[in-house]
């Protein structure tokens, strides 16, 4: 029995670690919210304000989305009742530039009372060739927007979704080749430095992230101590 269990979680790994996937298992077994900053950021575009065409913008290029932007948003979902369980965080912080803007607006009056410091973050690590065959096969249901892989999950019968019987898969626009480069090069300029930032602290534990999904996210349980 591990004697903690963390609940305020932090998953870094590159594009195509598996990251959304293991926030999602962690999600249902703590009952608590991934919150994804990928999708916060699709779910502003998709209003059509003038934040989100920026945002837009930047997304369908493969470009990053200010740092002001991202961590007031994701300050902003944390901090709400209805999260006050805990959280676990997908894609955020990219960058030292968005934990030292975090780190700073969580210990001003508007967000420390509220206890929402990070007590773990969790890095999966796997190789690039790994990354490269997880991204581009991966398609997702246009209906109910459930998940596929041409390789590693594919649905019961060719071509219909399992959950929701529908026909139409779509594949995200930033899910090509091209864009998997340029962000594995971003990833290791921009975002790796925050691993040793957290190991600094004694926040951060390391996962291999390469086999089947329940091996990792046993893994995963083991340290999280649920
Ligand atoms: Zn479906």
């Amino acid at each position: 029995m591990a004697d903690k269990t963390y609940r305020r979680i932090i998953l870094v790994g590159p594009p195509g670690s598996g990251k959304g996937t293991q926030a999602a298992i962690l999600a249902e077994k703590l009952q608590i919210t991934t919150i994804s900053a990928g999708e916060l950021l699709r779910a502003e575009a998709r209003t059509g304000s003038e934040l989100g065409k920026q945002i837009a913008a930047r997304i369908d290029f493969g470009k990053l989305v200010p740092s002001e932007i991202i961590v007031k948003a994701m300050l902003n979902e944390i901090a709400k009742p209805e999260n006050s369980a805990g959280y676990i965080m997908d894609g955020f912080p990219r960058s030292m530039d968005q934990v030292e803007m975090f780190d700073k607006l969580i210990h001003t009056s508007e967000y420390q009372d509220k206890n929402l410091e990070p007590d773990l973050v969790l890095l999966l690590q796997v190789p690039d060739d790994y990354i490269f065959d997880r991204i581009l096969g991966r398609s997702q249901c246009a209906n109910c927007k459930a998940m596929y892989h041409e390789k590693f999950k594919t649905p019961k019968v060719f071509g219909v979704c399992d959950i929701c019987g529908g026909k139409e898969f779509t594949k995200r626009a930033d899910d090509t080749h091209e864009t998997v480069v340029s962000r594995l090069r971003t990833y290791r300029s921009v975002t790796a430095p925050v691993i040793p930032y957290y190991e600094e602290k004694g926040l951060l534990r390391c996962v291999d992230g390469t086999g089947p999904i329940d091996v990792v996210s046993e893994k995963i349980r083991k340290i999280v101590g649920y």
